[in-house]
């Protein structure tokens, strides 16, 4: 008797498929005959049943390719719901430029984010606390940890548990450090690895989904050392705004319709900004993005 199990792709290797079957183990499959039967290529992410071919050895064919919830094409994996942003307070300083364009980049896709700032143990109040306030009406939800000395793990937990996660960031912010502490396991090699080793750490650019068993049924992580060019592609660069959901109370008050909040006099963002309301840090980062926007594009 064959015997038919249910999984999802975590990795994707010259033709083999790396199924992660829960409870069970990660089996390498092919996917013969997918294409003809579904009409589709299978994506990392995506949820499969495959037949066992061998219990020992681990090995199956997929044999059916189940509905995909949601597809991202940079990078091209199925089935991400969230993405974890993580930056460091300090060590190294936040860009807070990249951090808005990974937030831009992620829901632009459809992913609502989690900023995590991590190594709040060397950082002082200070730092924190201007952040706290840039960030506080970004809409997205924020958190302060620290991998190292363990502050803050339950609500990551919480916020990644039974979902599947892209976890992003600058390197040496500390993701991986973060997420062997979420797993209680050397899921990710860390920068002080890797020195030790003398090899650099994202070697391998393929993408692939770690199941993290430990926090939860269904959870997976995604890991994205890709984002590195981080140009933000918007339709319309009126559609930035969208992404500052800060402005939005304030803009009643602008008197141009489709005002771009940077040059047009009588501007109700302009106004919020002088008076303190919006963040200065936010606005800048705005700014910089909507000049980009309009350069890139000839309206
Ligand atoms: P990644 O490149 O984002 O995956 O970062 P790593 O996990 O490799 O960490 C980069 C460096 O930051 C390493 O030397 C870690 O030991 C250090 N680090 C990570 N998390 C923390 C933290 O919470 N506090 C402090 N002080 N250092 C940390
Ligand atoms: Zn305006």
């Amino acid at each position: 008797m064959e015997e038919i199990k249910k999984g999802r792709i975590i990795k994707g290797i010259a033709g083999f498929y790396y199924v992660h079957v829960p409870h069970d183990g990660v089996y390498e499959c092919k996917a013969k005959g997918i294409f003809r039967k579904d009409g589709r290529k299978p994506l990392v992410g995506d949820d499969v049943e495959l037949k066992c071919l061998d219990v020992d050895k681990m090995l199956g064919n997929i044999t059916a390719l189940l509905p995909r919830k949601s597809e991202l094409i940079r990078p091209s994996v199925a089935n991400i719901d969230q993405a974890l942003i993580v930056f460091a307070i300090i060590k190294p300083a936040p860009n807070f430029n990249l951090l808005d364009r990974f937030l831009i980049m992620m829901q632009s896709q459809g992913l609502s984010c989690t900023i995590c700032f991590n190594k709040s143990d060397i950082a002082d109040e200070k730092e924190i606390e201007e952040i706290k306030q840039a960030y506080e009406a970004c809409g997205n939800q924020v958190l302060f940890v620290s991998a190292r000395e363990e502050i803050g793990l339950e609500e990551v937990r919480n916020a990644i548990a039974g979902k599947t996660t892209a976890v992003a960031g600058p390197s040496g912010v500390g993701k991986s450090s973060l997420i062997n502490k979420l797993c209680g396991c050397e899921m990710m090699q860390t920068g002080e690895i890797s020195e030790k080793i003398g090899r650099g750490k994202h070697t391998t650019r393929h993408t692939e989904l770690f199941a993290a068993e430990q926090i939860g049924d269904e959870t997976y992580l995604m890991d994205t050392p890709g984002f590195s060019s981080l140009m933000v592609f918007l339709e319309d660069k009126s559609d930035l705004c969208k992404y500052y959901p800060e402005f939005d109370d304030y803009e009643v008050n602008c008197k141009f319709q489709g005002c771009s909040h940077i040059s047009e006099p009588v501007c109700g963002i302009k106004d919020a900004l002088a008076e303190g309301k919006i963040s200065r840090l936010r606005y800048e980062n705005y700014k910089l993005l909507y000049e980009e926007l309009k350069a890139q594009k000839k309206y």
